[in-house]
C-alpha cells in the first residue's frame, strides 16, 4: 500500500464515471478558430465575449509597455509593487464602472476571496445564492461567517431567511453572482436590492460573466439595471470579456480603502504584471471608444440561439451569451463534445459536479469574435452530431 494509492483510485472513479477532466491544450491566439491538439477547430469555449484575447491594439499596448517598464511588479502592492500602471487602471477601472473608486487584484477568483473576510467575520452572516460561484463560496468560508443560502435567483426566499435570522448576528451580507455562468440566468438585481435596503444589508455582486457584456458598451449587471450608487461591492474579472487577467472591486471608497488595508490576497501576493495592466488599460479605451463589439457579441448571441431552438435543442433559461445545450448525463455529453470536435467543433462538456448530477451539458460560448459563417458552421455541426446521437 502506498500512500497515493487512494488517489490513483479515485482518479480512476472518475474515469469510469465519465467525470474525469481531460485538458486540451491550445497551440494558437484566441479567437474564433483554434489550434487545438494540432487540429484547426471552431472555438465555442472561450469567455473571449469581445475578441480581445488577442486584439492587435491590446498586444501592442502590452508590448510598448513591458519596452517602457520591464515585465514584474517584483513585490506585493503594499510594499514596492504598486506601479502608475495599476493606479491608472484602478482609476480608469471606478470612471468606466461610475464608482468612486476601484482596487485591482490577481483575479476573479483572489478578489472574491479578499473582499469577503474584510467584510464579515466569524460574529456575521452571510446571505449567498445557492448556485454562487466557486470562489465566492470559499470566500464565505474564509471569512468564518454563518453562511445562510438562498433559494437560486430568489428575492422571497432572500428575505425569508434575512427575517429568520434577524437579531442574531453583528454583521450581514448579501452575495449573489451577476449572471450565473452555468446556465446563463442574470441575477434579478433589483428585487435583491429592495430586499438589501429593506434590511440595510451590505449587498455585493460579483459580475465576472456581466463586465463588457451587460450593460452600455459592457459596464455590467449595475448599469444594465441603473442600479448605480445602490449596489455596495462589485467584483468583476479582467480574464473574460477583457480577454487579459486580473480581478477587480469596485464601489464606495471607503470599502475600497478598507480592502487596500486588509484584503490578504492584496497584502501578501504580487499584483499582475506590467503587460497584463497595460493591456487591460488598452481593453477600458476599446470599450469607451465604441459599443460595436458588444452589439456584436449580443447579435450573434441571439442568432446562434434561435438556430439551436429552431433545431430542437434545449437551450435551457440563458438570458446571455452563454448558450448551455442541456443533455443530461455526463457520459453522454462528453461523446457529444468529442463526436464535435471530430467534426472541427471545440466545445467543452461540463458535468458534475461543475453542474448538478443529471444536468450535464455542452456550453457554448459566443464571440463578437465569431462571423455569421463561423455560427452557421457550428449549427450545422450540432446538427450533424445531435441526429447522430439521437437528441434532436
Ligand atoms: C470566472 C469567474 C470568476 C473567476 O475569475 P478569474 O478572474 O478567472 O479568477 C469569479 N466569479 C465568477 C462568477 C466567475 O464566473
Amino acid at each position: 500500500m502506498s500512500k497515493i494509492d487512494w488517489i490513483n483510485q479515485e482518479l480512476d472513479n472518475l474515469k469510469q464515471a465519465g467525470l474525469y477532466n481531460r485538458i486540451r491544450t491550445i497551440e494558437s491566439p484566441q479567437g474564433a478558430w483554434l489550434q487545438v491538439d494540432g487540429k484547426k477547430v471552431l472555438n465555442f469555449c472561450s469567455n473571449n465575449y469581445l475578441g480581445l484575447a488577442n486584439h492587435p491594439d491590446i498586444v501592442a499596448a502590452a508590448k510598448k509597455a513591458t519596452d517602457q517598464f520591464g515585465v514584474g511588479p517584483a513585490a506585493v502592492r503594499s510594499i514596492a509593487g504598486t506601479m502608475s500602471l495599476h493606479v491608472e487602471l484602478e482609476k480608469r477601472l471606478a470612471a468606466f464602472k461610475g464608482v468612486e473608486a476601484a482596487i485591482t487584484f490577481q483575479s476573479g477568483f483572489t478578489a472574491n476571496l479578499a473582499t469577503i473576510p474584510a467584510l464579515v467575520g466569524k460574529e456575521d452572516v452571510i446571505f449567498s445564492d445557492r448556485l454562487n460561484h466557486a470562489s465566492i463560496i470559499d470566500g464565505c468560508r474564509l471569512s468564518g461567517a454563518k453562511i445562510i443560502a438562498y433559494e437560486h435567483n430568489d428575492p422571497t426566499s432572500l428575505d425569508e431567511q434575512i427575517q429568520a435570522n434577524q437579531g442574531q448576528f453583528r454583521r450581514a451580507l448579501i452575495v449573489t453572482d451577476g449572471v450565473f455562468s452555468m446556465d446563463g440566468d442574470i441575477a434579478p438585481l433589483p428585487a435583491i436590492y429592495e430586499v438589501a435596503h429593506k434590511y440595510d444589508i451590505l449587498l455585493m455582486v460579483d459580475d465576472a460573466h456581466g463586465e463588457g457584456v451587460l450593460g452600455k458598451g459592457g459596464r455590467g449587471i449595475v448599469d444594465h439595471f441603473g442600479l448605480h450608487g445602490k449596489v455596495d461591492v462589485e467584483v468583476g474579472t479582467m480574464s473574460k470579456a477583457f480577454g487579459v487577467v486580473g480581478g477587480v472591486v469596485a464601489g464606495n471608497a471607503a470599502i475600497i480603502e478598507w480592502l487596500r488595508q486588509r484584503g490578504r490576497p492584496f497584502l501578501f501576493s504580487s499584483a499582475v504584471t506590467v503587460p497584463d495592466a497595460a493591456a487591460c488599460l488598452a481593453a477600458i479605451d476599446l470599450l469607451e471608444d465604441s459599443t460595436q463589439l458588444v452589439d456584436r457579441l449580443w447579435s450573434n448571441a441571439r442568432y446562434f440561439k434561435a438556430g439551436m431552438k429552431t433545431l430542437g435543442f434545449n437551450t435551457g433559461v440563458s438570458e446571455t451569451p452563454i448558450t448551455p445545450v442541456m443533455l443530461g448525463e455526463s457520459p453522454l455529453a462528453q461523446q457529444f463534445s468529442r463526436e464535435l470536435f471530430e467534426a472541427g467543433v471545440f466545445a467543452m462538456a461540463l458535468g458534475f459536479p461543475t453542474v448538478p448530477q443529471g444536468k450535464a451539458r455542452i456550453r457554448v460560448m459566443i464571440s463578437a469574435a465569431h462571423s455569421s459563417a463561423d455560427l452557421d458552421q457550428g449549427l450545422d455541426a450540432f446538427k450533424t452530431v445531435g441526429r447522430k446521437l439521437g437528441v434532436i
